[in-house]
């Protein structure tokens, strides 16, 4: 898979991003949701963004709204939020972009394994 990891946090990213190469996956880094949109709409084949909610310049949730809003063939791109974030407004406004699971900070890289390992299944059909 195509993997986006997206997140203000050098820490954060890296983590992530280790445990998605380990497992033989391409990442691509955004450190806000403004470099990721311009990364989005100049990359192909991305089939997973795994990103942060709390950023500069762009937050992650108005980064999948602007994803949903634009009339394009990337409006349906899957995003797995994951955040220290705990709040149930921004959970149901999550729910409501379409946003298909929530990670919280700090995480075992187990769930990373286990979200990747799904998410392979759903593109592969295996
Ligand atoms: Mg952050």
């Amino acid at each position: 898979m195509k993997v986006m990891v997206i997140d203000d946090s050098e820490t954060g990213r890296i983590k992530i991003t280790q445990i998605v190469k380990n497992r033989g996956h391409e990442v691509i880094e955004a450190e806000n949701g403004q470099i990721a949109l311009d990364i989005i709409t100049n990359t192909s084949g991305i089939d997973l963004c795994i990103c942060d909610i709390n950023m500069p310049e762009m937050d992650g949730l108005t980064l999948v709204e602007e994803v949903r809003k634009r009339d394009w063939d990337k409006k349906d791109l899957v995003f797995i939020m994951c955040t220290t974030e705990t709040s149930a407004g921004h959970k149901m406004k999550a729910k409501e972009l379409g946003v298909r699971g929530w990670l919280h900070k700090p995480f075992k890289n187990s769930q990373i394994d286990q979200l990747l390992d799904f998410m392979t299944k759903e593109f592969t059909g295996e």
